[in-house]
C-alpha cells in the first residue's frame, strides 16, 4: 500500500477521553471511531489488524479439529425462554421488537442457538464428538463501557461449542481447547495465562481464563512467577491425543494461578514467598465445561451405543478478537506508539522515502516495494511529500516491526537502514540483503 493513496486518519492531539494507552494509541493511529457508546467503527489500519487476529483464531481452532460456522447476531428470544436465561439475563441483554411484535435480541452469546442447531440434526454418538465454532459480533450492554475495544459494547468473539458423549471424552475437549488457546495467543505474540476463575452463572468446576498481564487490566490475579516462564513454543501436539493435551494442560495449570474469585491467600501461602506475585490482567479468553445443563433444558439428546437417549455433556469456549487489540498493544507500546508483534502487524514492513521526488531514491522505494510484494509481503510504502521526522513519526506511531529508510546519500553507498521498531537497532544493508532479511523473519513465523 502507498500511504499517499491510503486512509489513515493519524491524530496529532491525544483524544482526551482515552484513559489508557491502547486507547490512545488505537485512536491516534487511525485505527477506531467511536459512534456510540463502546461502539466503534474499525477504520483500514485496525480493520486489517481485526483480520489478522481473526484469521489466527481460525486457523488454530481448525487445527484443533473445531468446525466453524456461522449463527446470526440477531437471536429469537424463544430459545433463551427454554433455557431460562431469557429472564436470567438482567440488563446487559439488548432486547428488541420487531414489527410483529416478537422479542428478539441481540446475542451476548449462542449456547442457545448452538444448542438448537446440534438437537435438530444430530441423533447418534457415532456422530461425537463435535466442535463446532464462529466468529461473530456479541452485544452487551455492558454499563460502563470503556477502555475503547477493550470493554465494548458491540464487540467481536469467537465463541466454541463442544459436544461429547461422556464427561471424560468432554473433559478432553477442554483440554484440547487450553492447548489451542495457549498456541493461539503465542502466535499473536502474548503471553496469555490460564488462570483457575470462577464459574459464575454456568457454573461447574472446570473452567479456566487466559489473562495478559498488564497494569491496566480490569482483573487482580494471584500467581505463582514460575508460571511466566512456561511456554508452548513450536512443539507440535497431536489434538486427539487424551495424553498429550492431559500432559499440556497438567504444566500450564499446575502452579498456582487464580483470579480474585478463586483466591484462597491459604493455599497461595505454600507458594514459595519470593514467587508469589499479585498482579492486574485483561482476560482475553476463557474454557468452560459445564456438562449437561443445556442439553438437558433444551433436549439435546443423542442415542447412545446402548440405544437408548442421553444427553450431551457440553462445554463453551470464548476469545475475544476484538479486545485482543487492546490488550496486545496494552503489552506492547512504548512512548512513540504501537509496538506490533510479527505476527498479527498490519503491514510487514514500511518504507519510507527521506527524498521523494529524488529520482535514484524514488527508484530505490519502488523496487523495494515491489519485491515485497513479489515475495507475498505486505510493504506500506510512505511515498508522502513530507519532512522525514513526521514520517518517522507516524511509522513508529502505527508500529510497523521495520521499516527500511531509503535516502540519497545512503543509496551513493548501496545502502539503505533497517530499523528494527522493538529495539530501535538500525543496520545499513544493501536493498536485496534488507528485502532478504525481513523475508526471513517473517518465514520464520509458525503458522
Ligand atoms: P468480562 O468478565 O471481561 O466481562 P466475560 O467473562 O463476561 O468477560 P465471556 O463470556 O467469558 O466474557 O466472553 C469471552 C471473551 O470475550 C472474554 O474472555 C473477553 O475476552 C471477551 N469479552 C467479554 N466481554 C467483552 C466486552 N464487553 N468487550 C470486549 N470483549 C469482551
Ligand atoms: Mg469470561
Amino acid at each position: 500500500m502507498r500511504l499517499s493513496r491510503y486512509f489513515l486518519p493519524v491524530l496529532k492531539e491525544t483524544p482526551a477521553e482515552a484513559q489508557i494507552a491502547s486507547h490512545r494509541l488505537m485512536l491516534r493511529a487511525g485505527m477506531i471511531r467511536q459512534q456510540a457508546a463502546g461502539i466503534y467503527s474499525w477504520l483500514p489500519l485496525g480493520y486489517k489488524v481485526l483480520k489478522k487476529i481473526e484469521t489466527i483464531v481460525h486457523e488454530e481452532q481448525q487445527r484443533a479439529g473445531h468446525i466453524p460456522l456461522l449463527m446470526p447476531t440477531l437471536q429469537s428470544a424463544d430459545l433463551w425462554r427454554e433455557s431460562g436465561r431469557y429472564d436470567d439475563y438482567g440488563e446487559e441483554m439488548l432486547r428488541i421488537t420487531d414489527r410483529h411484535g416478537r422479542d428478539m435480541l441481540y446475542g451476548p452469546t449462542n449456547e442457545e442457538m448452538i444448542t438448537d442447531i446440534f438437537r435438530s440434526y444430530v441423533k447418534s454418538y457415532k456422530d461425537l464428538p463435535l466442535t463446532l465454532y464462529h466468529i461473530q459480533w456479541k452485544f452487551r450492554d455492558e454499563i460502563r463501557p470503556r477502555f475503547g475495544v477493550m470493554r465494548g459494547r458491540e464487540f467481536y468473539m469467537k465463541d466454541g461449542y463442544n459436544f461429547d458423549l461422556t464427561k471424560e471424552d468432554a473433559l478432553h475437549a477442554y483440554n484440547r481447547h487450553l492447548v489451542s488457546y495457549l498456541r493461539t495467543y503465542e502466535r499473536m505474540g502474548l503471553q496469555a495465562i490460564p488462570m483457575r476463575a470462577d464459574g459464575g452463572p454456568i457454573g461447574g468446576d472446570y473452567t479456566h481464563e487466559f489473562l495478559v498481564l498488564a497494569e491496566t487490566g480490569e482483573s487482580e490475579v494471584f500467581y505463582d512467577s514460575e508460571i511466566t516462564d512456561l511456554k508452548f513454543g513450536s512443539r507440535e501436539i497431536d489434538y486427539d491425543s487424551v495424553e498429550q493435551c492431559q500432559a499440556v494442560l497438567e504444566e500450564f495449570t499446575s502452579r498456582y494461578a487464580r483470579t480474585d474469585e478463586t483466591h484462597d491467600e491459604a493455599v497461595f501461602a505454600e507458594v514459595p514467598e519470593e514467587r508469589r506475585r499479585s498482579a492486574r490482567g485483561i482476560e482475553v479468553g476463557q474454557i468452560f465445561y459445564f456438562g449437561t445443563k443445556y442439553s438437558e433444558a433444551m433436549g439435546a439428546n443423542v442415542q447412545g451405543p446402548d440405544g437408548k437417549p442421553v444427553p450431551v455433556h457440553m462445554g463453551s469456549h470464548g476469545i475475544g478478537v476484538s479486545r485482543l487489540l487492546g490488550a496486545i498493544i496494552e503489552a506492547s507500546h512504548d512512548d512513540k506508539g504501537i509496538i506490533w508483534p510479527e505476527g498479527v502487524t498490519p503491514f510487514h514492513v514500511g518504507i519510507v522515502n527521506l527524498k521523494q521526488g529524488d529520482e535514484e531514491a524514488d527508484a530505490a522505494c519502488e523496487s523495494l516495494y515491489k519485491s515485497f510484494e513479489a515475495l507475498g509481503l505486505d510493504p506500506l510504502y510512505d511515498d508522502r511529500n513530507e519532512r522525514a521526522g513526521g514520517k518517522f513519526a507516524t511509522m513508529d506511531l502505527i508500529g510497523l516491526p521495520w521499516r527500511i529508510t531509503v535516502g540519497p546519500r545512503g543509496l551513493k553507498n548501496g545502502v539503505v537502514e533497517l530499523t528494527c521498531r522493538r529495539t530501535g537497532e538500525s543496520e545499513e544493508l544493501s536493498p536485496v540483503d534488507a528485502v532478504e532479511k525481513v523475508a526471513m523473519i517473517y518465514a520464520g513465523l509458525k503458522g
